[in-house]
């Protein structure tokens, strides 16, 4: 019998971090701004200035003092969309398999991503 295959199957988004994604719903729709992170486990990216939250926050030592902290709160995947840095709209990408690694190619322009 052979071993049954390990399925370590990563995820993978559209998105991915450092990417310049537009809000597409809610209350910060049309904002933009550049992925800080992208949580797997949760299908949620965090992006710069965007969804911004009110964290009350402890001091932890001296240089940072107690207060209110203005930090970007993660929004899901599907309300964002990626702007293409080739011809900058926001667009959707296809995969291709290129020399076995999956690239982003946008569907507008027809550029790879990677
Ligand atoms: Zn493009």
């Amino acid at each position: 019998m052979r071993p049954a295959k390990k399925m370590s199957r990563k995820q993978t988004f559209h998105i991915k971090k450092n990417d310049l994604v537009e809000v597409i719903t809610g209350e910060e729709r049309e904002r933009r701004g550049r992925v800080l992170e992208v949580i797997a486990a949760k299908t949620m990216a965090i992006v710069e200035g965007v969804n911004l939250v009110k964290k009350h926050q402890r001091a932890r030592s001296q240089a940072k003092p107690s207060g209110i902290v203005t930090v970007p709160a993660p929004l899901h995947i599907s309300n964002l969309m990626l702007i293409c840095p080739r011809c900058s709209k926001k667009t959707k990408v296809r995969m291709e398999k290129i020399e076995n690694k999956r690239v982003r190619i946008c569907r507008k322009c027809g550029e790879s991503l990677e």
